[in-house]
């Protein structure tokens, strides 16, 4: 077949997503009906809703926290298009967060960060490819905030990759001055994973994260297979589900929003300053190869968020 000239084929896929397909093609919510459940944390609950970043396009990333301010439980999905299980399971879950937020639990949520990647079931905001190589970012990269480990007076990159990026990174960094995260969760899929979910635990307690092992008792309860042991494809050792270091046995650093949040110091502004600092940070990781039912995956998430509460407790000093 011709190839057709990348513009044009980028304009017909969003032209296909404006009216429903292909992006909702594995069951996925509509984003407007999404941020509808969303909203309703602000419209019922009072929680306050911010626009983080709005697209020229119109597409916005937003955020929902609770008005009650202090150290919080941070939860974030949706960073990557093309894994759809957390945005799908924090909108079914939304009385679970309302319940929290009355108990006095403060709470900061961007439940969908790359609405662009979810609309096109895109990876990256930017590009249709996965391959980070070929010019997709993350929109929870931070590597431009976090210390270089060979000179930890700069960070490791000049500058954000792209707009979102910078706004997302920043927003973060500072909220989490008057809501400093205790627990980050942070949901993902893994859809070059054929054998099961883990996750990362990327805060100060690292592997030995209590709430790490409550998420991987909560993932038990699904029908997903999870990957108890082993290593992820990059090589990092999986122990009992949990992957707390890298392969070389350091502390993961992926220069991603997880990292930032548990950073103990960042350059904002090109001066070094104390990070967020959460001593619990984890990313969970359903396994989203082709042909897995993303119903499963999203009970999956569900499961973890049913325990919020617990989880909470677990945080505590
Ligand atoms: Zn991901």
């Amino acid at each position: 077949m011709r190839r057709l000239p990348t513009l044009l084929l980028a304009g017909l896929a969003l032209a296909a997503c404006r009216h429903g397909l292909p992006y909702r093609a594995d069951g996925r919510a509509e984003l407007a009906d999404l941020h509808a459940r969303y909203r309703e944390l602000a419209g019922r609950h009072g929680w306050i809703e911010e626009t983080v970043f709005a697209y020229p396009q119109g597409e916005r990333i937003l955020a929902w926290r609770t008005k009650q301010e202090g150290e919080a439980l941070w939860l974030i999905a949706g960073i990557h298009g093309e894994e759809p299980a957390g945005p799908n399971a924090v909108a079914r879950s939304v009385d679970r967060l309302a319940e929290l937020a009355a108990a006095g639990v403060p709470v900061v949520l961007l439940p969908l960060c790359n609405p662009r990647g979810y609309a096109a079931n895109w990876r990256y905001p930017n590009t249709s490819q996965r391959d980070w190589r070929k010019g997709g970012y993350s929109v929870g990269d931070a590597e431009h905030l976090l210390p270089d480990p060979k000179d930890p007076a700069r960070a490791r990159t000049p500058r954000p990759p792209g707009p979102e990026t910078a706004a997302l990174t920043t927003f973060a960094l500072g909220l989490a001055q008057r809501y400093p995260p205790r627990l980050a969760l942070d949901l993902h899929e893994d859809e070059l994973s054929t054998e099961g979910g883990y996750l990362y635990s990327q805060g100060a307690r690292g592997k030995d994260d209590p709430a790490a092992r409550e998420v991987i008792a909560a993932l038990r309860g699904s029908e997903i297979p999870l990957r108890l042991s082993g290593k992820t494809r990059f090589g990092e050792p999986i122990v009992d589900g949990v992957v707390g270091l890298d392969e070389q046995g350091a502390p993961i650093q992926d220069g991603s929003i997880d990292e930032l949040l548990a950073a103990r110091e960042v350059i904002a502004g090109g001066v070094r300053a104390a990070g967020p600092g959460s001593p619990s940070v984890i990313v969970v990781e359903t396994p989203a190869f082709a042909g897995s039912r993303l119903e499963s995956r999203v009970d999956a998430h569900r499961r973890v968020l049913d325990r919020l509460g617990e989880l909470w407790r677990l945080s505590r000093n």
